[in-house]
């Protein structure tokens, strides 16, 4: 058990109606939610940012489960390809303002709550002031930039961040809030893949009911983090791969360096997204391609291919023969690693692996190469079996 997000005072005044206590009776005969737990739900402010295939399933529930009051974010118009997985919007709705069509969806579903609609992009100059009203924030963004903006936000002001993604077959969620004792989307990614290596929903496909379960699950920890009951997905994050039917559970650290919610923070505001997750100028660090260290392997050649990454992601994908060393441990490690020999540094996109390299240049090591592309191009070109994340 764990406390709500809801301070006590909060719901002093809150009371349910005759109809309201019979449409939450389902809610109210059991025990860990009661009365009680309904009026946190009436008294709470919950953020959707985005109304899209994990923002859907999400608000659909949020506003069943009686959250007095949802808030939406989105600029968007329906599109007739949203609609195999956005459901809140109906064909009806197609080329309408997507916050105005889950309006008119959430309050035919529960007329009793109240709808708050930001029909704007979510950006670092309305972020602060829009999170600022709430309790909790579901994060259904499918962009780097609005999650590093939506986790800054929340870490600034506070509130618990509710992270989902989905590609493909696959999807994760886990509950951000250092407030609470657990990481930040930064202490996890520090900085984001390079553009061009990440396909969206557009390019990559998905499949349109993955992000009901990863919206609904979503659903579940924000009304638990409000009722306070159960153990919050705080410090884990859950990853789920409809093809195998396989629920994964990996451990997160708090990276002590976050620059965001670290000790020694240097990120107060809100930066540049754009520029922060734009494209960057290639590390003019020597370099190999996945098919060279794929020929590199068949041939038997001799060289040791490092792993760069955090090891809750080596759980989630690794190269066969990798050894792990993540990229803050370089300094201190280099010295286990054999000057002479010919080493493949690897990450996720490349762009961890070329600072690595530069690392153990910097060291003496001669013989240093970037895989270029990182274990996402592995699995793109080499080894479809390679899960992607
Ligand atoms: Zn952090």
């Amino acid at each position: 058990m764990h406390k709500s997000v809801i301070a006590a005072q909060r719901i002093a005044d809150v009371s349910l109606t005759k109809t309201e206590l019979q449409r939450y009776s389902r809610h109210l005969i059991m025990p860990e939610l009661t009365a009680e737990g309904q009026k946190r739900l009436k008294a709470a402010c919950v953020l959707c940012i985005g109304t899209g295939g994990l923002g859907s399933p999400a608000a659909v529930y949020l506003a069943a489960a009686g959250v007095g009051k949802l808030g939406l974010v989105d600029f968007d118009r329906v599109d007739l390809t949203n609609l195999q997985r956005q459901i809140l919007h109906g064909t009806k709705d197609v080329g309408r303002s997507k916050v105005q069509s889950a309006r008119d969806r959430l309050l035919d579903i529960n007329p009793e709550i109240e709808i708050r609609l930001h029909e704007c992009r979510f950006s670092n100059e309305n972020a602060e002031q829009i999170v600022a009203d709430y309790d909790v924030v579901v994060d259904g963004s499918d962009n780097f930039g609005t999650r590093y903006l939506s986790n800054d936000v929340c870490v600034f002001k506070g509130k618990p961040n509710v992270y989902g993604s989905v590609f493909r077959f696959e999807g994760q969620t886990t509950v951000f809030a250092p407030g609470l004792g657990g990481p930040c989307y930064r202490c996890l990614f520090p900085e984001p893949p390079p553009p061009e290596s990440v396909p969206n929903c557009a390019q990559a496909g998905v499949l349109g009911v993955l992000p009901g379960i990863i919206g609904m699950l979503q659903a579940i920890e924000a009304i638990k983090l409000i009722v306070g009951i159960g153990e919050p997905l705080i410090g884990r994050l859950l990853h789920f791969d409809a093809l195998k039917v396989t629920f994964r559970e990996l451990r997160l650290r708090r990276d002590p360096q976050c620059p965001v919610c670290g000790e020694n923070r240097t990120i107060f505001a809100p930066i540049d997204y754009d520029q922060f997750c734009g494209p960057r100028e290639q590390a003019s660090v020597p370099g190999i391609s996945v098919q060279e260290l794929k020929w590199k392997m068949d041939a038997r050649e001799k060289f040791e291919l490092i792993d760069v990454r955090e090891p809750f992601e080596f759980e989630i994908a690794r190269i066969d023969g990798a050894k792990l060393i993540p990229l803050g441990e370089i300094p201190e490690r280099a010295d286990e690693l054999h000057r002479e020999q010919t080493f493949i540094v690897h990450c996720h996109s490349g762009r961890r692996s070329a600072q690595a390299v530069r690392l153990l240049k910097q060291r003496g090591f001669a013989n240093v190469y970037n895989l270029e592309g990182g274990i996402d191009a592995w699995s793109d070109l080499i080894d479809p079996n390679v899960p992607k994340y």
